[in-house]
């Protein structure tokens, strides 16, 4: 029985069978060609949940010219000499999971909700991932020494049930001037981030460090992908868009803020 994994209808522990994970209960999830688990329990399952296909490529395209490798070197950095099981939330396609799953000591496990961007992070070849929905990830709990939670909402309760006791969060949010060249565009009066830390109920602060880089990104498919990968792709104006239409070299800053708490 996988200690780890548990049945997203009714909570028990979930056998491996062949290609199907199934639960005592009779609940069963089929194992892609491509090595991952879909827990979605809606009848969705996951295809029109999140981004379609071709935005998914074209992040996993930008990301892999390596725009966002000071980010991805500072936390394999920063996991190195740690062990133990790694949860991943929000996953996305990968980048950022098998650096990690890279990392000597260990075990990682990504999970997001959307298929297309799950099946390319299974396809990277390291780590184990899933499908599922976030607001309860199917995990035991305190089943994880270590959790990643880049860009995604903050959910304290969630994050606290599945680590151990002392087990440690690292949570990366956007720092004051990410992006900054990109909302220059946009925006006629471009604001800097607001750097408040959330709300962690369950969770001491250890402290916050800062990663700073400055790059310009070349080409206008790369440039799109990079919006559409902000919150500022779904709140900006059609005809602020229309801006970024035919810029073909974008200087921005990257600023990233990583907080580390520890499981009280
Ligand atoms: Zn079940």
């Amino acid at each position: 029985m996988d200690k780890v994994i548990v049945c997203p209808v009714c909570g028990e522990g979930l056998f491996k069978e062949d290609r199907t994970f199934g639960c005592a209960n009779g609940h069963r999830f089929d194992l892609a060609r491509e090595g991952y688990l879909n827990l979605l329990r809606s009848s969705k399952k996951g295809d029109t949940v999140g981004d379609d296909p071709a935005a998914c490529r074209a992040r996993r395209e930008l990301l892999n010219k390596g725009y966002y490798s000071p980010l991805r070197d500072f936390l394999c950095n920063k996991l190195s000499g740690r062990s133990g099981r790694l949860l991943d939330i929000c996953c996305g396609e990968g980048y950022y999971t098998s650096a990690f799953a890279g990392v000597e000591g260990l075990e990682v496990y990504g999970f997001d909700i959307s298929k297309e961007m799950v099946r390319l992070a299974a396809k990277r070849g390291k780590g184990r991932y899933f499908v599922a929905n976030l607001a309860h990830v199917p995990v035991a709990s305190g089943s994880f020494d270590l959790a990643t939670h880049l860009f995604a909402p903050f959910n304290a309760a969630e994050f606290a049930r599945v680590l151990k006791s002392g087990g440690e969060l690292f949570t990366v949010f956007p720092g004051a001037r990410h992006l900054f060249g990109l909302k220059a565009v946009l925006y006629d009066r471009p604001y800097e981030n607001d750097e408040r830390l959330p709300s962690a109920e369950g969770f001491e602060l250890v402290g916050t460090e800062r990663v700073k880089a400055e790059t310009v990104i070349e080409g206008n498919g790369d440039i799109s992908a990079l919006f559409r990968m902000t919150p500022y792709y779904f709140r900006t104006p059609p005809e602020n868009k229309k801006r970024l239409e035919g810029v073909e070299s974008l200087p921005t800053e990257l600023e990233f803020v990583i907080a580390t708490y520890k499981k009280i």
